[in-house]
């Protein structure tokens, strides 16, 4: 969970970077950052914060240059402070590096021990830094051997924006985990995580940056280059579920269409005799849609969703997230009370904010609530860059469908089957992973006894906040 943008050939590269990471903000809350290339050196700006507040001050007059990347954060591997707020920007023999990383490592707290212990020493939490040590040590000459014979040893998933020497680089790995768009604005050329970046710079979309592609972008020409092996597509569907904007078009696919076509789904093998589809929004806002097109229902907004606190799933601590529910959401008790409900949500993780929707809803004076998800239930944890909790803690995986329907307190509760969850996207040749629904994992995770992807490494040091 972070978003990623690249600019070339811009003279305000800064500034279409700043504007490319706002539409990406969804992507990750914690902290934002430049870095700009003036074509002598590499200067960064970074803070904890929303993209708004970090770039407010002037701080982008002091990012020069024609070539930019910027990052938006949210931590799957490291801790939350400043020191892990990308881009990281170093300077090594050869010259200045700046990199930003959407994904997560699997392999990376080996290599990290394997550096340390030939006398490395990291700067920050994140597995990002790796790679960084990696083209550092590595033998090869140019800068594009080393990043490649860097790469070539990390495992995982990663979608990169990389400045170095005058040049863009973008890469994906392999498998094509997490999403990476190239498109044109004027002569210029941008990468982004998400095709909602494009849209709000006014730029045009090209193609994806295919799964172990490296797009090589100096001078204003571009070159495409697919030094690894080849691996099975794997792109994440988590993205479609959940993660991404409903307006971006996500691994060539609109996002709004595969949440209506899976609550259309939803509403034929799970129909419920109800008088209202309500959504719990914004993200199951579309499979709301429909549902209520399929089964002929009337949709209403009978929750009304507050944008100035941060989605609950991703903020980090519990404590916040408790107190976020009750902030996020007011009931219509208009819409609510005397009614029987359908309600329509895009996934289920703990349970815990189910639970107190549903609570809401009744004290709101709801006759019954039926739970629809539009997914199938969360039984394994990401990791490959999507912060989902311990299996442990995840309810699907303690409890089965009835006692989840019990504790959630709905009366009734289904979720939308795998299969129709891969034939919907018109899926055949499995080129989705679905592990956190299958636990089928396409990269063998390494994982401690909590079977978990967080903290890769320890927290430690002054400004961890
Ligand atoms: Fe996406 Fe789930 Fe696979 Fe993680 S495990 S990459 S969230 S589909």
């Amino acid at each position: 969970m972070c978003g990623v943008v690249g600019i070339h050939g811009h003279d305000e590269a800064a500034k279409v970077a700043y504007l490319g990471l706002h539409a990406l903000q969804h992507r990750g809350q914690e902290g934002a950052g430049i870095a700009a290339d003036d074509g002598e050196r590499l200067r960064a700006s970074r803070a904890l914060g929303l993209v708004g507040d970090v770039f407010g001050h002037g701080e982008l007059e002091k990012l020069p240059g024609r070539s930019a990347i910027g990052h938006v954060r949210y931590s799957t591997a490291g801790e939350s402070s400043l020191r892990n707020v990308q881009p990281f920007v170093v300077r090594y023999r050869v010259g200045q590096v700046a990199i930003a990383h959407n994904g997560n490592l699997v392999n990376a707290a080996d290599i990290r021990g394997r550096l340390e212990a030939r006398g490395s020493i990291f700067n920050t939490s994140s597995d990002t830094e790796v790679i960084l040590h990696l083209v550092a040590t590595s033998i090869q000459g140019t800068f594009i051997n080393r990043l490649v014979d860097a790469l070539l040893q990390v495992e995982g998933a990663y979608s990169l924006v990389v400045l170095s020497e005058n040049r863009l680089v973008a890469v994906r790995d392999p498998h094509g985990f997490r999403p990476l768009v190239l498109g044109r604005l004027g002569e210029a050329w941008v990468v982004a995580s998400e095709t909602t970046a494009l849209d709000l710079i006014g730029g045009t979309y090209e193609r994806e940056v295919e799964p172990g592609e490296m797009v090589i972008i100096e001078g204003g020409r571009l070159t495409s280059i697919s030094p690894f092996p080849r691996r099975p597509r794997k792109a994440c569907v988590f993205e479609h579920v959940y993660f991404a904007r409903p307006n971006s078009d996500i691994f060539g696919r609109p996002v709004y269409d595969s949440r209506f076509d899976w609550g259309r789904r939803l509403a034929r093998v799970e129909p419920v005799d109800a008088d209202v589809v309500l959504p719990v929004p914004d993200s199951g806002t579309p499979a709301a849609l429909g549902y209520a097109f399929e089964s002929k229902r009337i949709f209403k907004q009978g929750l009304i969703r507050s944008h100035y606190v941060g989605r609950t799933f991703i903020e980090p601590s519990q404590q916040i997230r408790d107190f976020g529910v009750k902030l996020k959401l007011s009931p219509v008790r208009s819409v609510i009370e005397g009614k029987r409900l359908i309600v329509v949500d895009d996934s289920i993780v703990r349970g815990t904010t189910s639970r107190k929707i549903v609570r809401l809803l009744r004290e709101s004076g709801a006759a019954e609530v039926h739970l629809r998800i539009c997914s199938p239930p969360i039984i394994a944890s990401c990791f490959y860059g999507v912060d989902t909790p311990t299996q442990d803690e995840l309810i699907a995986h303690r409890m089965d469908l009835e006692e989840t329907r019990e504790h959630i307190g709905a009366d009734s509760l289904a979720y939308l089957p795998l299969e129709a969850l891969h034939a919907d996207l018109g899926d055949e040749a499995g080129a989705f992973c679905d592990a956190c629904f299958s636990g089928r994992y396409p990269v063998a995770p390494r994982v401690g006894a909590d079977r978990h992807q967080l903290p890769l490494f320890q927290p430690e040091g002054e400004d961890a906040v």
